[in-house]
């Protein structure tokens, strides 16, 4: 069978593996996903939705209003019974989007559909060597694809990384939850119902047919693949009855088993998305993790394969992206204790919720569930550096993320560049000249001081901040962006 030759293979073809083969794509790298489904049908519902930053992150590539026009938005951050109001928050997006993963993975498939990204399903992939120049990538039929970079997109039981023989440390499970798509017979109670056993409830879904159940387990159940009868037991022992529980379409299990790669690169092989993090999704955390892994991978990526920059920089991957990692995973710890309301809990329920109906915490907690307060650390400096560029409306009738689009950085002169030179970055990082006079406030922490000019990586966060000099600038820009031409 023949070997093709590729700048990077992506394992899986999830959110996480769809969002870097479009990074990687718009970038122009030669890039292959494979994945081991048909198609990019998912059975069952599976995730439903995202928060804010990546609402943000699409806009950024131009293809939010895609998923806006089938989603709904929504409040619907929580810390225990308080709904978390964030629409005072300092975005065009102050919500979160309702839409489930399987519309999600279809737009998302779409979009890459427009793009030069190579997908190939039907096929797994069974092993890997990597040796000193690239990596030889086995598939199941056979072939074998050789690239200079690997990214296991894989999902939680992610074979790259066990044979990357990346460490997955963690906390092993202690609840499962059941989760199905059915008929019933009966009709089920409204809501959401808390008790000492957990979260459940049984909603209708579009077709008004079939009901979305999620019904927690007494006792810790194993394997990802169990019956109706499973089913109809769980939602009796919690319920009383099984509602007629018939014609599934989709029966699963997702446990509270929380564990992280001890880390993102190992060589030549990268993991991004579940492959990197599991957890409880209590919190709707997991997909949009994945997809600003990807976000953070894909640009490093494509300067290290493009030759612009040294390999060092897809070290910054991991630096930036597992501390974000291991903060999202302690905070579903948070939401799966407060699901569960004993007589024991409730207090400490109704305690929590209650600082959640304050300003300062109900900011601070929604700034880490909508993940618009990540700072990365890129040293001292002005607060906006390695944070989140807000959405300016530029005095040209552009907004900022309107240049973000073809994932290339932009140095955004504000009227304080002087007379750097940045030349020797040209064919990088392009240079827009814009006028912003309003306030820069930045979510969480407030109104911050006006810079004179911004470095923004194509991820959207702040590498340089200048004010009223270009002191460091070139430092950053060979720091990000690789030396000068
Ligand atoms: C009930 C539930 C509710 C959730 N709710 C939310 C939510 O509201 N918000 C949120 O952000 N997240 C939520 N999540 C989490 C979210 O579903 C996952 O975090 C997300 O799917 C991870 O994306 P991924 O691309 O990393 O992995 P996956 O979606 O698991 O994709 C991995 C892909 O790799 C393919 N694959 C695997 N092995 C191979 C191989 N060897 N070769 C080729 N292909 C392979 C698989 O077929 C799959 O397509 C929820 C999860 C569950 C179970």
């Amino acid at each position: 069978m023949h070997e093709s030759e590729h700048a990077v293979v992506i394992a899986g073809g999830g959110p996480a593996g769809m969002m870097l083969a479009a990074e990687l794509a718009l970038a122009q790298v030669d890039v292959v996903m494979v994945e081991r489904r048909p198609d990019h049908v998912l059975v069952g519902s599976r995730a439903g939705g995202f928060h804010a930053r990546t609402l943000e992150v699409l806009d950024m590539r131009g293809v939010v209003d895609r998923f806006l026009a089938e989603g709904q938005t929504a409040q619907a951050s929580m810390l225990g019974s308080t709904i978390l109001d964030m629409s005072d928050f300092p975005t065009r997006h102050p919500y979160s989007l309702g839409i489930w993963q399987n519309q999600i993975e279809r737009i998302m498939s779409e979009w890459l559909g427009e793009l030069p990204a190579r997908i190939l399903y039907d096929r797994e992939v069974t092993g890997f060597a990597q040796d000193d120049d690239g990596v030889t990538v086995q598939l199941s039929d056979g072939a074998s694809l050789r690239a200079q970079y690997l990214v296991g997109c894989d999902g939680g039981r992610s074979l790259i990384r066990k044979q990357a023989g990346i460490d997955f440390p963690g906390l092993d499970a202690t609840r499962s939850n059941l989760i199905a798509e059915v008929e019933l017979t009966e009709e089920p109670p409204p809501g959401v119902r808390h008790d000492e056993i957990g979260v459940h409830g049984l909603n209708r879904l579009e077709d008004g047919r079939t009901f979305r159940v999620i019904v927690t387990e007494r006792e810790l159940g194993v394997g990802s693949e169990p019956s109706l009868r499973d089913l109809s037991a769980a939602l009796i022992d919690v319920f009383g009855t099984d509602f007629g529980a018939h014609s599934p379409t989709w029966v699963s299990r997702f446990t509270d088993a929380t564990r992280q790669a001890a880390t993102y690169r190992a060589g030549r092989v990268l993991l991004a998305g579940d492959s990197a993090h599991i957890h409880y999704p209590a919190g709707g955390q997991g997909l949009s993790l994945g997809v600003q892994d990807a976000v953070n991978l894909g640009w490093k990526l494509a300067l290290v394969v493009g030759g612009a920059a040294p390999d060092t920089l897809l070290d910054t991957y991991h630096a930036e992206r597992h501390p974000v990692g291991a903060r999202a995973l302690e905070h579903t710890i948070v939401q799966a204790a407060l699901q569960r309301r004993d007589a024991r809990m409730a207090p400490l329920v109704d305690l929590v919720s209650a600082f959640g109906e304050m300003d300062e915490p109900r900011r601070k907690v929604v700034g880490t569930i909508s993940a618009l307060d990540i700072h990365y650390d890129l040293g001292e400096g002005h607060p906006l550096l390695g944070r989140r560029m807000p959405d300016l409306d530029l005095g040209d009738g552009r907004r900022v993320f309107d240049l973000l689009h073809d994932a290339r950085p932009v140095l955004l002169d504000l009227g304080g560049l002087g007379n750097a030179d940045v030349t020797g970055w040209a064919d990088r990082v392009p240079v827009v000249a814009a006028r912003y006079d309003g306030v820069w406030e930045l979510p969480v922490l407030g109104v911050v001081r006006a810079p004179s000019a911004v470095l923004v990586r194509p991820d959207g966060y702040v590498a340089w901040v200048g004010e009223g000099s270009a002191d460091g600038l070139t430092d950053a820009l060979a720091t990000w962006f690789g030396a000068a031409a």
